[in-house]
């Protein structure tokens, strides 16, 4: 995939642009404390990190739990088993991408749409009202070169996630204006988070 459904300012978008940018910020989510809340509409992406205390077996599982639990927060749903996660391959090409969640029983919110990433013990969640994709890549060394090239890695891996299931055909992102921006990942050095998001939805809503 190529970055044509991009919107990127002119400059190159890992020297002005990227410094002129700060990381969005993402908080932190505690599956002991109360569950997240969630305010809908979302406007632009909602971003969690997540910290995995379980046994390293565990940390996929704890991981789509926290996602569970943010996605209830979000459809107003007081059970994480009362939400229907879409998470399947697209039944149009494939490819995992377009992720929705829907209250089983069509509750009062619609639809949300998720991506999440997981490296060891640390996660990240997104959660949007239009497609979003997250892509982390861990950077070769410090300098600006593999930090340019983690990026570009981060941020194809996240655009594959923000595409709308049923218009993913050649050409992909025709008429789909995405903003491309960067997490906040102060936990390891190196690292680069990226996240991608439609601006809207296929309907124009
Ligand atoms: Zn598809």
């Amino acid at each position: 995939m190529d970055e044509s459904g991009f919107r990127l300012p002119p400059t190159n978008p890992d020297g002005g642009w990227a410094r002129a940018h700060a990381p969005l910020l993402a908080r932190p989510l505690d599956l002991t404390a109360a569950p997240p809340v969630v305010n809908r509409p979302i406007s632009t992406v909602e971003l969690h990190t997540h910290h995995l205390t379980s046994h390293p077996t565990g940390w996929a599982g704890e991981s789509r739990a926290g996602l569970g639990l943010l996605l209830s927060g979000a459809l107003g749903a007081a059970d994480p088993d009362g939400v229907a996660i879409d998470d399947g391959p697209c039944p149009y090409c494939g490819v995992v991408h377009g992720c929705t969640a829907a209250l089983a029983n069509g509750g009062p919110t619609s639809p949300v749409y998720f991506a999440s990433v997981r490296q060891g013990d640390r996660a990240v969640h997104a959660l949007a009202e239009t497609p979003v994709g997250l892509g982390l890549a861990l950077a070769a060394g410090r300098d600006r070169e593999a930090l340019r090239a983690a990026r570009k890695t981060a941020r194809l891996a996240a655009a594959a996630g923000a595409v709308s299931r049923g218009p993913c055909g050649e050409p992909r992102t025709t008429g789909v204006a995405r903003t491309v921006r960067y997490v906040d990942a102060p936990w390891q050095p190196g690292w680069v988070v990226s996240v991608v998001w439609q601006e809207r939805d296929r309907d124009g809503s």
